[in-house]
This record gives structure tokens, C-alpha cells and sequence, in this order.
């Protein structure tokens, strides 16, 4: 198919500087966990992309000095020659397929830890960032930079710049953005100093154009230089000469970088999840870059749409449509547009899943993208998939996430595969949470799924059909997939902070109650140590209907697990809108009488809240029934031509949508290939003079 014109102009060549890409399509730096440790499965999953037809394609942030280690987050590193040919494997597996590569050059100055190194940290005035969240704090405070400091932030930027050059990286950046050093020098509460790089905008902008300058040199005109800068609490200063100070630092630098890379200044506002922000969410920040520089810019928005990219370029927001999660979750879009297929774009959701892996240090994971991170590990690839080995008919049931993905691969393979789903409509969890306040892009997890599977003849899907033993024993399947999901219990929570004590009775649900459709009796109290979206979302919700809604959690915040994701001060503040009490550090003890009994998590002191419903948001377990009752019948799968039975998803293990996914994902990827003790390559750094 032929692309469609109106996108005609994502596909224009851009000018960067020296060099040019080929279209429109920029991936961002995002981290991606992989590190120096694991160089193959790096380069093959940034190759990817350039595969999928983006124009430019970054890597992560890249650590210039020792004195700039954010362990234990994965970060890359570029300290010597040493380093070079790690990431050397990225920019081949990049150039093969066209596309440039991109580097961001990276210091973390009074953000990091060094908890490896253990070298002092440095910052403009000895200021460090001082999270409230545990995973982000630390004890050593930075030293105040002198003239010695500077300098060496200057020649370890230099030096990273040449060995970038000599990795063959065609753009090199400079990163003044998200709390990191450079960024530290343009904020007053960072930076407090009388010399010339305090003080006025112009004095504490000098550290960045010098960082400019030293990385023009180095590179010697092979490179673009680009800069990358948070600029959200710079537009909200205001300035006596200009229309805040962002617009004053972005006209004091105006065409010195080749490229600005524009964004917002904290995670969760960089990168949102779509329970909480649009798509281009940055705009009103950033929209005015383009009308003080001659110099491309490029930024950020989870733009899947290609109206959507049309319209930031003709509107004159950006030059290039950055991406990160877009990228990760189909690497292909670019090709996909380019060949009038933007049906076909797995869009991502917004779920910040990948973000999460990155807090967990962890090769990145993607809910949408099962293949991401696995291209060389695995060597599964985001649109191919390796041709079915047998003529074995498989049977599917249950179509949620685990179910419809598993389908689908094994469709894609060449398999006859029958997907059975109870209810009349497919999507399992998915028909219910979708429902949610915010997260209504999660639906794009069974629509991509759903539209994908439409174009199959070999998959057929049955709604309606609640299958039994009896019935599986006859539909003569070679293989039987059980993806039937999982269910909410009604336990509480003990001290030991395990799941014990079941609390049945009136007046007691959990969230499929309230899929099902029952109706509550105000006040509620949602008990929510499930700790990740659905008791914050399901207390929006209630609230939203117009119950009377108090939280409590066991844990210290609303959604705990969700400063893993970026959610949890968009969570915060939605309690807070909605009028929902928080109760924190609390277990519910009992119920009776028109009210919950809280004790506290420390002090075991115990408050009572009036209530009349109380739904439990805890723990889930496998609905494996009907697993259980198949290998009961074991005995006769040799007659009923069943040679195997398999649990996935949450029927097998209860999780997060990622898993299941990934697990429908794997089975597919797995069916008739020979077992390994290991499943997966497993990668290593390269060797280096020891
Ligand atoms: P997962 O996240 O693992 O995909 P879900 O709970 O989202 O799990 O989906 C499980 C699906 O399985 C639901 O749509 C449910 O209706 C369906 N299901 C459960 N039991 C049966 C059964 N016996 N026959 C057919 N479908 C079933
Ligand atoms: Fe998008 Fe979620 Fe995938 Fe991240 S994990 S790229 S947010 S779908």
C-alpha cells in the first residue's frame, strides 16, 4: 500500500547540522536498562528501530566521568577508550539500516549518588536533590564545584564527545535537563553562586553554552551537537527580558546547537502515563522554541497519531516527532506510515510499565511490545515471527490480554488456532478496566490484538462459549492453551504484611464485584495493598458515581508501587480532587456494626471509619479451575489427541498486564521448539584491559 499523502511531510529529509536524516522520525534518548553489561542486547534493540524506519535513533544516557553514577539505575558509561566498542555495536546496528545515531552525553552532578563509585558527588552550590521516595534518596551531599570542577566537567565532555565520534555517533549531546548537572547551573535554588556562572540568566546559561562549545570542538565538524533541556520550570519564571526565562535561555543560545531536544524538567511530567495526560501534553511548555531558534527542534508527546505529528509541524511546534515509549512500543511505526498501514501501528498505552523497568533497573519491558528487549536475547523480532513447525491445531481459552496475544502469535505463525472466550466479548480484564477513570488507552491492548486477529483466517474466535472439560476433551486440539485469568480475594492483611484472614460477608467486595455490577451503600472504604492502579482508580471511579469514598492502604502512599510508573503524585493529587480521605500505614481489622476497625501498620493502635461497603483491593489468585479439572482427566488426552495442556497469563501466575502478555507471547514464540535449560542468551560486556 502506498502511504497516505497528508503524511507526506514526516517523510521530508531534515538538515541536522553536518548531517541529515532521512525523514521526520526521531527516537529520543530513553533509558533502557541495558547498560555497558548487556552491549548485543542494547544495539539490537536501538537497531530495531532503525529497522522500523525512524531517521534517528539515540541511545540512553550516557555517564562522561566516574563521578556521575546513578547506580543503581542502569546507566551507560563512556569513561575510556575502553568503552568505545560497546557502544560502537549500536551504531552499526543503527547505520545498517539507514537511520543515525544519536548519543546523550550525560552528567548526574547533584542527583547521583555515586553509590558505586563512591566518589563525592559535585553540583553548582553543594545543593542535592532530596526526593521523598525511598528508591531515590541518599546520604552524601554533593561538593561545591570551583573553578577545577568546571573545568573537568568541560574535558570529560570533550573527551566523551570524541570517543562518541570515534563509536561513530552522528549526533553527540548536550544534556541540560531533569535535575542533572547542567540543568543545576540554570535554577536559582540549585544554583547560589557569586561567580560568573551565577547570578543573572545570562551567567547561569555560560555553563551550557561552554558545554556547546568544548563538544563542537572536540567532534571536529563530523557531528551534530544537540541540546537537550528541560525548560517546564523555566517557562514559569518570569523574566525582565523576555516572556519567562525559558524564552531568555533558549534566545541565549538561539543557534548554537545544531538541535534542541526539548522537554519537561521531572519524570512524571516528561513522561506521563496517559491515565493522567493527552497525548502532546507538552506543548504549551515548549511551543515557542521553534520562534527563536533557525535550528531544528524536536520533542516529545507519546505521539501515535501521524495526524497528530502532521499537525505539531505544520502547526510549527516541532521539526522532528520525538519518541520514546511510541518507538518501544512499534519500533515499525515510521514503516508502517510510511506504507499506508497506520491501522497496523501497535500504539502504545501509556502504562509506563517500560519506565518501571528502568526504576527497577532491569532490561526494559513493554506491555504492548512483548518482543521489546528480547531481539537478541531471544531473537524475537516485533513483526516477524518464525513459520509453525507442526499441523497441530491449538485451542485458546479465555481472550484477555494472555489469550488474544497468544492467539495472535500463533496465528501469525501458521497455526489453525481456536480462541474461546465465555463471555461475549473478548478483552478479559481488559472489558472492565478499560472502563476506569484514564484508562481508557489501555483498550488499545485488545483493539490492536482484536484488528490484528480480524485479518487472520486461521484464527477463529468463539464468544459465548464457556468451555468445560467435557467439551475441550472433544474439540480434538493438539495442544490446549488455559488463559482463563485470575480473580480478586476477599483477604485482609496481616502485620507479617501477608494476605491472611478471609472477611466475607455483606457488605464486603472486591473489584470484581464491581466489574459484575453490583451496587454499593455509601460510606465506602476502599483497602487497597494491591499497591499498583486499581484501588486508586477503582476509589476515583466510586468516587466519580458519587460515593462517599475513603482509601486505605498499609502502605505509606496512594498506589504505592506507582512511583515505579510515574503515577503516584498524578495519583495523589486525583485523590485529593475527588474528595477521597487517605489513611495511610492502616490494615482493616474487621468490619461490623457500620464501620471498619484500622489499625495501624507500626503501632497496631486502633481508629474505627464509619463504612458501609468495604471493597478489598489485595491480592488475586489463578481461576484455574478448569485447568484443574482437565488434568483430572488426564488419562484420556492420548485418545482425544491432546498432547499438551499449558496455563498462561494470569490463570498460571496473577500480574499485571505486561505479563500476561508476555506470557501469551512466549508460549507462541515456544510451541514445538526444543526446551533449553537457560531460555535465553544471556549477554556479557565486552572484555576490557584489566
Ligand atoms: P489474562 O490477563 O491472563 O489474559 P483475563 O482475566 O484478562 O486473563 O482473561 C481471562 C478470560 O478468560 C476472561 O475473558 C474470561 O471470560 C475467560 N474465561 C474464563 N474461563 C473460561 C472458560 N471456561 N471458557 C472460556 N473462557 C473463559
Ligand atoms: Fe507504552 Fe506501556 Fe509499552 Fe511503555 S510499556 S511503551 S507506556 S505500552
Amino acid at each position: 500500500m502506498a502511504r497516505n499523502p497528508r503524511y507526506d511531510v514526516l517523510f521530508e529529509p531534515v538538515r541536522i547540522g553536518p548531517v541529515t536524516t532521512r525523514n521526520r522520525f526521531y527516537a529520543v534518548p530513553h533509558a533502557a536498562g541495558m547498560t555497558n553489561a548487556m552491549p548485543h542486547m542494547r544495539a539490537a534493540f536501538r537497531g530495531m528501530k532503525a529497522e522500523g524506519g525512524w531517521g534517528v535513533v539515540c541511545t540512553g544516557y550516557v555517564s562522561i566521568e566516574p563521578g556521575s553514577d546513578d547506580s543503581p539505575l542502569p546507566f551507560a558509561t563512556l569513561w575510556d577508550d575502553d568503552d568505545v566498542r560497546s557502544h560502537a555495536l549500536m551504531t552499526e546496528a543503527v547505520h545498517a539500516h539507514g537511520a543515525l545515531a544519536g548519543i546523550e552525553l550525560w552528567h548526574g552532578g547533584g542527583s547521583v549518588m555515586n553509590r558505586t563509585s563512591r566518589l563525592p558527588t559535585m553540583s553548582p552550590s553543594g545543593t542535592s536533590w532530596m526526593a521523598t521516595h525511598v528508591n531515590f534518596m541518599g546520604h552524601q551531599r554533593p561538593r561545591v564545584m570551583d573553578a577545577q570542577d568546571i573545568r573537568l566537567l568541560l574535558d570529560c565532555q570533550a573527551a566523551a564527545a570524541r570517543r562518541a565520534r570515534q563509536a561513530g555517533f552522528d549526533i553527540v549531546y548536550v544534556y541540560a535537563g531533569m535535575g542533572y548537572l547542567p540543568y543545576e547551573f540554570l535554577l536559582p535554588e540549585w544554583n547560589r553562586r557569586t561567580d560568573a556562572y551565577g547570578g543573572s540568566v545570562a551567567n547561569r546559561v555560560r555553563i551550557v553554552r561552554e558545554l556547546l562549545e568544548v563538544t563542537h570542538e572536540a567532534v571536529g565538524g563530523k557531528c551534530a551537537i544537540a541540546l537537550r533541556i528541560s525548560l517546564e520550570e523555566l517557562r514559569a519564571r518570569p523574566s525582565e527580558r523576555a516572556a519567562s526565562e525559558a524564552h531568555e535561555v533558549v534566545a541565549l543560545l538561539a543557534d548554537l546547537p545544531d538541535l534542541w531536544d526539548v522537554k519537561m524538567d521531572s519524570s512524571p511530567t516528561d513522561c506521563p502515563p496517559s491515565r493522567f495526560a493527552p497525548e502532546g501534553s507538552h506543548e504549551p511548555v515548549i511551543d515557542f522554541v521553534k520562534t527563536l531558534t533557525r535550528k531544528p527542534v524536536v520533542g516529545v508527546g507519546r505521539f501515535t497519531s501521524p495526524d497528530t505529528m502532521v499537525g505539531q509541524i505544520r502547526r510549527g511546534v516541532l521539526d522532528l516527532i520525538g519518541a520514546a515509549r511510541p518507538s518501544i512500543a512499534d519500533p515499525f511505526l515510521p514503516v508502517k506510515i510510511e506504507g499506508g498501514r497506520e491501522q497496523d501501528i501497535r500504539e502504545c498505552i501509556g502504562c509506563n510499565i517500560c519506565i518501571s523497568s528502568w526504576h527497577d533497573g532491569v532490561p526494559v519491558r513493554c506491555t504492548q511490545n512483548p518482543t521489546a528487549g528480547e531481539e537478541w536475547r531471544r531473537g524475537w523480532h516485533p513483526e516477524r515471527i518464525t513459520a509453525a513447525a507442526s499441523a497441530a491445531p491449538v485451542l485458546v481459552v479465555g481472550a484477555g490480554p494472555a489469550g488474544l496475544e497468544c492467539a495472535l502469535s500463533l496465528g501469525r505463525r501458521g497455526y489453525e488456532v481456536t480462541l474461546a472466550e465465555a463471555t461475549d466479548e473478548i478483552g478479559g480484564r481488559l472489558r472492565f478496566e478499560t472502563r476506569l477513570p484514564g484508562l481508557t488507552a489501555w483498550g488499545r491492548v485488545l483493539d490492536w490484538r482484536r484488528g490484528q486477529i480480524e485479518r487472520l483466517t486461521n484464527v477463529n474466535i468463539y464468544r459465548g462459549n464457556l468451555l468445560s472439560a467435557a467439551e475441550i476433551l472433544e474439540l480434538q486440539a493438539a495442544h490446549v492453551v488455559i488463559a482463563t485469568g485470575a480473580h480478586w480475594a476477599r483477604l485482609l492483611y496481616s502485620a507479617l504484611e501477608i494476605p491472611a484472614g478471609e472477611l466475607s460477608g455483606a457488605g464486603v467486595f472486591t473489584p470484581d464485584d464491581i466489574a459484575a455490577g453490583v451496587s454499593l451503600k455509601s460510606p465506602v472504604v476502599l483497602y487497597d495493598f494491591d499497591n499498583y492502579y486499581m484501588g486508586s482508580a477503582l476509589a476515583e471511579h466510586l468516587a466519580g458515581s458519587g460515593h462517599k469514598v475513603s482509601y486505605v492502604t498499609p502502605a505509606g502512599h496512594a498506589s504505592a508501587w506507582g512511583i515505579m510508573s510515574n503515577e503516584q503524585p498524578q495519583v495523589h493529587r486525583a485523590l485529593a480532587s475527588a474528595g477521597i480521605a487517605l489513611h495511610t500505614l492502616s490494615r482493616v481489622t474487621a468490619f461490623a456494626n457500620g464501620a471498619v476497625t484500622l489499625a495501624n501498620q507500626f503501632t497496631n493502635e486502633e481508629t474505627r471509619l464509619e463504612c458501609a461497603s468495604l471493597v478489598i483491593v489485595g491480592t488475586r489468585f489463578a481461576s484455574d479451575t478448569l485447568h484443574a479439572e482437565l488434568m483430572t482427566r488426564a488419562g484420556e488426552f492420548a485418545d482425544a489427541g491432546i498432547h499438551s495442556v499449558t496455563r498462561i497469563g494470569d490463570a498460571l501466575a496473577p500480574g499485571a498486564i505486561v505479563h500476561a502478555v508476555y506470557s501469551g507471547h512466549r508460549y507462541a514464540e515456544e510451541l514445538d521448539a526444543e526446551p533449553a535449560a537457560v531460555p535465553y542468551r544471556r549477554d556479557a560486556p565486552l572484555a576490557r584491559q584489566v
